[in-house]
């Protein structure tokens, strides 16, 4: 039974909401475009949802628990660094979190701990082997947190698998306290590392990585939504490390 599938429609950009785009490449019949107002480079038209969660699906939890020890040393890692500048306890929620090596960081380094995930073989890993409870499947979307309820929230390679990312930030702005972090990792198409002809990049991957940012496409998604940069941190390998929090209101 073939999926009947629609034609795909071109989306509109989600950063500036331009229409106009210029084809990069084409790879397994996917177009790969870049907006020519504001160069965020996207898969447009996008990729059927359906075709891209099949991919990663079991072997996963093997080749994860193989590294588990030293995945849960490199996430401390991440925790310590937010807990040192930005945030020093409080609720963390980790979104896209896998198995929950983050959660299982954060919540050894003194923080509340929360992880949503959709792969359901992750989470119950998580549960069982790393002892976690508040890890939740599903879309952050449909999880009802209260509103103002996270003081750290991580997204790490994860917004650039994320179909709708306008309805995404809406949600992480409510969910974020005041005072609060945001740290987003993501590869950097702008990057001096990035290969020149982007066809080769090993980040390009039809119907799972669905977005590339450049610091610039990812501050103005962000801004959009009212949160402005704190923090960019200077990054060796290409990806995109920065921390976002509310925007303050300058008192007249
Ligand atoms: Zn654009």
């Amino acid at each position: 039974m073939g999926k009947a599938s629609a034609a795909a429609a071109e989306i509109a950009c989600p950063v500036c909401g331009g229409g106009q785009f210029e084809l990069l490449f084409t790879k397994r019949d996917e177009s790969f475009v870049r907006c020519k107002a504001c160069t965020l480079m996207l898969i447009n038209p996008p990729p059927d949802p359906d075709s891209s969660s099949a991919t990663y699906d079991e072997d996963y939890s093997q080749a994860y628990i193989r590294k588990a020890d030293k995945k849960l040393k490199r996430c401390a890692g991440w925790v310590k660094r937010v807990r040192r500048r930005f945030v020093g306890s409080g609720r963390w929620l980790d979104v896209g979190c896998s198995a929950g090596f983050v959660v299982r960081a954060a919540a050894d380094h003194g923080f509340d701990a929360h992880g949503v995930e959709v792969e359901s073989a992750a989470v119950e890993y998580g549960r069982d082997a790393l002892k976690l409870k508040n890890l939740r499947c599903g879309f952050l979307e449909d999880q009802g947190y209260p509103d103002s309820f996270f003081d750290v929230i991580s997204l790490y390679d994860v917004i650039e698998h994320v179909p709708d990312l306008n309805h995404l930030v809406t949600e992480l702005d409510r969910i974020l306290a005041p005072g609060g972090v945001i740290e987003i990792r993501t590869p950097n198409v702008d990057h001096w590392q990035t290969p020149r002809d982007l066809s080769t990049w090993k980040e390009v991957k039809p119907s799972e990585h669905l977005y590339y940012f450049s610091f610039t496409t990812l501050k103005t998604l962000f801004e959009n939504h009212g949160l402005s940069v704190r923090h960019k941190r200077a990054m060796l390998k290409p990806a995109l490390n920065v921390y976002f929090g509310k925007t303050v209101a300058v008192a007249p």
